[in-house]
């Protein structure tokens, strides 16, 4: 039987035989199918329609009917551009076995808004967040160095900063227990330096670092890494190849050196749980694994609902069987305040 990651595999294949609005059409029901909730076997079993299912008119529901009928021979392995995604009707297999695994989620620890190239306010998010009865969340826009995210700088992000106190003295005059994070998704540059004053970023609960240009550079790139690591300001490092589904191979380096390094350093790797991205990946969990470092899963939302995509992460770290200490967002909120206060206190003094 055709799984979803075998439907999306054979979509992607025809979307490189098609051209045009066809090929555009193929290409993003590819994208689409590891959102599906359930397994495409599953919802033809019930009689029901594949248009239910996000980017599939009738044309593709017809498509995928006639391999799901008679299952192409040629089911080769995915190019290492599609490699190693996981499906959300799978992952949620996966976590439906070990149910106690998801109920130790605190909360989701990269999501976007409005202040920058999300489509959500704050409280939305945070209505979203008590929905999967979250204690926290972090608020992680875009810095000012990434322009074309709408990236915030230091004073946007001091007034976001009131904003989101605002907000969580609501939160807590209402009875609610989800705590909203100052934090920020700092831009970093090939050398590992951020673009934001320290003094701003002291003043957030959390700051993650990330890598957004000079991505498809195949030369190793561990020393881009382990200057990200070690820059001060940062205590996790958000996705951390760059890799898009179908679109971007991601950075390579020596990663149980850059693992390692982390561990020294008490910082975290991030799961980025957006479909297209699941970056780190399970096999670079299982090396997160032996060299004992912390992971940070963030969904990487820029809309509400997509805070459902922690599902993906959920499902990595349980496939690569990371113990529950290591993994940040598991940690009720007062650990996760004093393990960003340690990773802060290790950092060299400024004169
Ligand atoms: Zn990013």
């Amino acid at each position: 039987m055709l799984s979803n990651t075998d439907i999306a595999e054979l979509l992607a294949r025809q979307a490189e035989r098609e051209s045009g609005i066809l090929s555009r059409a193929f290409r993003r029901a590819a994208r689409s199918a590891f959102l599906w909730p359930e397994e495409v076997a599953n919802v033809i079993a019930q009689n029901r329609s594949l248009t239910e299912l996000r980017a599939i008119g009738p044309f593709i529901e017809r498509q995928i009917r006639h391999w799901i009928d008679k299952p192409p021979h040629s089911t080769h392995r995915a190019p290492t551009i599609r490699r190693d995604f996981v499906s959300l009707a799978k992952a949620r297999q996966l976590l439906a076995r070990k149910p106690a695994w998801a109920k130790i989620l605190r909360g989701d620890l990269q999501m976007h808004t409005r202040w920058s190239d999300g489509s959500g306010t704050i409280a939305e998010m945070a209505d979203a967040a008590t929905d999967r009865s979250y204690e926290y969340i972090a608020i992680t826009d875009h810095s000012k160095g990434l322009k074309i995210a709408g990236g915030i700088d230091e004073q946007a992000l001091k007034k976001q900063g009131n904003e989101i106190g605002k907000l969580n003295a609501f939160l807590r005059k209402s009875g609610r227990n989800l705590l909203v994070l100052r934090s920020v998704e700092m831009n970093l540059n090939r050398r590992g330096e951020g673009d934001m004053s320290p003094e701003s970023l002291l003043a957030l609960d959390l700051v993650l670092g990330s890598f957004h240009s000079s991505l498809r550079i195949v030369e190793d790139q561990t020393n881009r890494y382990l200057a990200a690591l070690r820059n001060p300001h940062i205590q996790i490092l958000g996705h951390p190849r760059g890799r898009i589904y179908n679109f971007r191979i991601g950075l390579s380096a020596d990663w149980p050196r850059v693992f390692a390094e982390a561990t020294s350093l008490n910082k975290a790797m991030e799961v980025d749980c957006y479909p297209d991205r699941q970056d780190l990946n399970i096999d670079l969990l299982k090396i997160a694994r032996e060299h004992g470092t912390h992971i940070s899963l963030g969904t990487d939302a820029h809309h509400p609902w997509q805070l459902e995509f922690i599902e993906l992460g959920l499902a990595a770290a349980l496939k690569a069987k990371l113990p529950a200490d290591r993994i940040v967002n598991f940690m009720p909120i007062g650990e996760l305040k004093s393990w960003v206060r340690e990773v802060r206190g290790r950092a060299p003094r400024r004169p």
